[in-house]
């Protein structure tokens, strides 16, 4: 099948009030975090929400009977570029990580009852929540077939003992979905918990500082600790960890690269009206070849990643795994990403590392996305692993 890429009316119109949403609302809500702490707090959030929800434009990731736009993959990297063009879009419209991954997780894998406890006050923005995954050494880390953190079985339950970290929005998040390990060294398997944070046993240990800030709720260490849960705490069946976090992985590392190319594109924006204002040597900045060329390279580097996101998303909506694309869209947007931000500042000179402008807090935020969703290598060497497969497989039927 073909790949369609027109945008109907519908989403057209979405889009531009998308836009216009951000660019009114939210760019100067960027502006006073950006020049204070840096980070937006639980009632900045609830504010920039509300204000989505009165334009229109609130959950576009979420299922339309939970209040949500419904949109498929292929409208979404439209909005969510849209949303990522200012560091609080995603926020404001409800579709940043990781809550915006964690509901697509519990729609698909939910009991009814788990539905709504803990999807219902996540989807309507009442609430926030984690994903567990990550451990210190020697646990969970590119490799998640290492997960330490364990799940024993207890009468009417479980409980959990591990430490996790890098857990970003822990801090003030409701719930947390831990991935623990509960199959045997022969056979291992991995279940995932739904955790209220106020479980006894359930500690957060600190936040770890870190390059980006623009997350609500940090990054931070858990320590799980005799932390009791019932059976209804088991999201979806115990034992298929692994699958489900393949449930959430491919399409939240796409979104993540919708969002970033938002950001990125108004990096080349801020960059463009600089070169345009700005005389230098007789000239303006954009008449003089290098920084034509430093322009002409983010154009290029926006175009191909929103290629590569688009064909992933459309992949994805067609049913398949996506593994392949996503892992290519992925790793060549958080590279792309972070040479259109830094390409912007170069043409932005001194001002551009300055405060006055957002992007030397783009620089920072973007830089992580190389390694989190998967480092850059790790992706590449999947990439490789399948090309070479599908020569072998070639061969072998000759
Ligand atoms: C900003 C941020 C937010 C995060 N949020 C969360 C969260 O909410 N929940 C959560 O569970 N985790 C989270 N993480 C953790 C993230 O998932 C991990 O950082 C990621 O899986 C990589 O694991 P690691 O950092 O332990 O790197 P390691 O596994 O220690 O790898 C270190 C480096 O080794 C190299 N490497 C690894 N594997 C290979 C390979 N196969 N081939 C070649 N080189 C390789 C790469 O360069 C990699 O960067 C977050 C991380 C960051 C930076």
């Amino acid at each position: 099948m073909a790949i369609d890429l027109t945008l109907e009316p519908e989403l057209v119109e979405l889009r531009d009030r998308t836009a216009e949403f951000v660019r009114a609302a939210v760019l100067l809500a960027e502006a006073e975090m950006l020049s204070g702490a840096g980070t937006p707090d639980d009632s900045l959030r609830r504010r920039l929400q509300q204000a989505a929800r009165d334009a229109g434009v609130f959950a576009p990731t979420v299922a339309k009977e939970l209040g949500g736009l419904g949109l498929d993959m292929r409208a979404l990297s439209v909005i969510l570029e849209q949303a990522g063009y200012s560091l609080l879009g995603p926020l404001a419209l409800h579709c940043a990580a990781p809550d915006e991954g964690n509901m697509l997780l519990l729609e698909r894998v939910a009991d009814p009852g788990q539905r709504d406890r803990f999807l219902k006050p996540l989807a309507a923005g009442d609430v926030r929540s984690c994903f567990a995954m990550t451990e210190p050494a020697p646990g969970a880390d590119s490799d998640p077939s290492q997960l330490a953190t364990t799940a024993r079985r207890a009468t009417g339950g479980w409980v959990l003992q591990g430490r996790k970290w890098f857990i970003t929005g822990a801090d003030g998040a409701a719930f947390a979905i831990v991935m623990t390990r509960t199959g045997t060294d022969a056979e291992p398997a991995a279940t995932m918990f739904l955790v209220p944070t106020d479980t006894p046993g359930f500690r957060l240990v600190r936040h770890i500082p870190s390059l980006d800030q623009g997350l609500t709720g940090g990054h931070c260490e858990i320590e799980l600790d005799g932390c009791e849960v019932g059976d209804d705490a088991v999201l979806g069946e115990a034992g298929k960890g692994f699958a489900y976090a393949q449930v959430r992985l491919a399409p939240a590392r796409l979104t993540h690269c919708m969002r970033w190319l938002g950001l990125a594109r108004r990096a080349q924006d801020l960059a463009l009206g600089y070169a345009a204002e700005r005389t230098a040597f007789g000239s303006r900045l954009g008449e003089l070849g290098m920084v034509q060329q430093q322009l002409a390279d983010n154009e290029i580097d926006l175009a191909a990643s929103r290629a590569l996101v688009r064909e992933a998303a459309w992949v994805l909506d067609q049913g398949s795994s996506g593994k392949h694309e996503s892992s290519v869209a992925k790793t060549f947007t958080t590279e792309a990403v972070g040479r259109i931000v830094d390409r912007a500042v170069q043409v932005c000179g001194a001002l551009g590392i300055s405060a006055d402008l957002p992007l030397s807090a783009y620089l920072r935020e973007v830089r992580p996305f190389r390694i989190y969703d998967g480092p850059s290598e790790t992706h590449r060497w999947s990439i490789a692993r399948r090309a070479l497969r599908a020569v072998a497989t070639k061969e072998s039927n000759r």
